[in-house]
Formats: structure tokens, C-alpha cells, sequence
């Protein structure tokens, strides 16, 4: 398999799962229909990818490295119960950061983890 289109292959799948995989899912998912793929070479593409930009790196205190195709600037929300983790708008945390202004700090970047139960585990 040429390294472009095992790179495309890498890329679609994370894009497709609408998630945040790891490079362990990714691996899993894809060495079903391509048995000759190694987790070396999706660790290596996965990497590359969020360096060219075209993937976001997700870092998860505890958690192993994940990636995403959402590129936009957003949060996380965390589901104790299904530990699944959804993008949450980046104005739900706007507020701290006008707050924390007030208090003489200049907020650069902020990545928030919010945890607790989605609204499927709520049912
Ligand atoms: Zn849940
Ligand atoms: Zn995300």
C-alpha cells in the first residue's frame, strides 16, 4: 500500500468515526479491511496528521493520546457513564475567561474538560 493513501485511509477514519479515537481504535477499525497495516504506521501517520494540521490532537489527563477532525476551537464534555466525549461550544466557558480578565490575567488558550452525564444516560 503506497504511504499516501494509507495516510488518506487514516485521515477518512477518523473523520467517519465523528469522534475522538485513539490511535489503538483506529488501528482496530481499519486492520479489518486492511490486514497488512501495522499500529506503527498509524501511530506515525496519526502524528503527522496533527502536525500538518490536519487532525487536532486531544490530550485527556489518564487517557492515551486521541485525535479529532473538528478543527474548530471547542471543549470537552466527558460522560462518567458511557465515557463518551462530546464537543461542547467554546462560548460555555467564555464567561471564566472574562472573569479571570477581571482579575489581571490574559487568557491565551484554554482547553476545558467537563465531566459528568449526557443527556443519552440521563434517559
Ligand atoms: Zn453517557
Ligand atoms: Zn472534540
Amino acid at each position: 500500500m503506497k504511504y499516501s493513501r494509507q495516510r488518506e485511509l487514516i485521515l477518512n477514519e477518523v473523520i467517519d468515526s465523528k469522534g475522538h479515537p485513539t490511535a489503538d481504535e483506529v488501528y482496530d477499525d481499519l486492520k479489518k479491511t486492511n490486514p497488512s497495516l501495522s499500529l506503527g504506521t498509524v501511530y506515525r501517520n496519526l502524528t503527522q496528521l496533527g502536525k500538518n494540521g490536519m487532525l487536532k490532537k486531544v490530550n485527556i489527563p489518564g487517557d492515551p493520546v486521541r485525535f479529532e477532525a473538528n478543527l474548530t476551537d471547542h471543549n470537552h464534555f466527558i460522560c462518567e457513564n458511557c465515557k463518551k466525549i462530546i464537543d461542547i461550544n467554546k462560548d460555555t466557558v467564555k464567561f471564566s475567561e472574562k472573569l479571570l480578565a477581571g482579575q489581571g490575567f490574559k487568557v491565551k488558550s484554554s482547553h476545558v474538560i467537563l465531566t459528568g452525564i449526557c443527556k443519552e444516560c440521563q434517559k
